[in-house]
C-alpha cells in the first residue's frame, strides 16, 4: 500500500484524489492517501510521495508556515533530507517548490514568475507536449506562473510550443498547469510508478 501525502493548504485536493485513486486502479496498485494540514500529519503519515496542489501561493505559505500548521517548513525539511522521494507540485505548488523562501535550496532547481500569462482571464486550455510521459497531454493553465530560467539540476519535461510547462530535478516535478483539472490521469500515473520504483 502506497502512502500519498496530499497537501490541504488550499487548492482542488478532490480532483487529486480522484486522479490518484484511478491511477492506482490502471496500475493494479493500492494508495491511502494521507491529508495534510500540518507537521504532525506529515511525520505521522510519512508518505512514500507527495502532491503539493496549485491555489494561491502567497495564502498558502501564510497558513503553511503559520503556527498551528509548521506544514511547509517540516515538508521543505523532510525534502531535502530525501532526494528520492517522489513530489508533483501543480501550479502554485511548483512556486513553492522552487521558492521555499527559507534558509534552504530550491527543491526544483528552476526560477519562477508568478501569474506568467497575466490575470484570471488569461487562464487557458491547450495541449502540452509531455516528454515524460512520452505524449500529448491536456494542459489546464490558472493564472499560472511561467519558468524564467532552469537550474543545471532541472530538466524540461512538458512544452507549450517552446513554452517550458514542466521541469524536473531528481523525482521532483514542478508542473504550470493542473493535470488533475484535465480527465487525464497521466502525471498521476507518472507519480505512482516512480513511487512504486523507489520503494521496490
Ligand atoms: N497565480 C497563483 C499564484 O501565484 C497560482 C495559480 C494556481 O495555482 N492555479 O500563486
Amino acid at each position: 500500500m502506497l502512502r500519498i501525502g496530499l497537501v490541504m493548504l488550499q487548492g482542488a485536493r478532490h480532483a487529486h484524489m480522484r486522479a490518484l485513486n484511478s491511477a492506482a486502479d490502471e496500475l493494479k496498485t493500492s494508495v491511502e492517501i494521507f491529508e495534510l494540514h500540518n507537521n504532525n500529519d506529515l511525520i505521522n503519515a510519512n508518505p512514500h510521495a507527495i502532491i503539493l496542489p496549485g491555489g494561491e501561493s502567497t495564502t498558502m505559505r501564510i497558513i503553511g508556515n503559520d503556527n498551528s500548521s509548521q506544514l511547509l517548513p517540516e515538508l521543505f525539511r523532510m525534502l531535502r533530507r530525501n532526494s528520492e522521494l517522489p513530489v508533483m507540485g501543480t501550479c502554485a505548488g511548483a512556486i513553492l517548490l522552487s521558492d521555499p523562501q527559507d534558509e534552504g535550496g530550491k527543491i526544483v532547481d528552476a526560477s519562477m514568475e508568478r501569474n506568467g500569462y497575466g490575470s484570471q482571464s488569461e487562464s487557458f486550455q491547450s495541449i502540452v507536449d509531455a516528454e515524460i510521459i512520452s505524449r500529448e497531454f491536456p494542459g489546464v493553465f490558472i493564472r499560472a506562473p511561467k519558468f524564467l530560467s532552469l537550474g543545471s539540476d532541472s530538466v524540461p519535461i512538458a512544452l507549450h510550443g517552446e513554452e517550458i510547462v514542466g521541469v524536473r530535478t531528481n523525482n521532483r516535478i514542478a508542473l504550470t498547469f493542473h493535470p488533475e483539472l484535465s480527465d487525464d490521469n497521466g502525471f498521476h500515473k507518472w507519480l505512482l510508478s516512480k513511487t512504486l520504483e523507489v520503494n521496490s
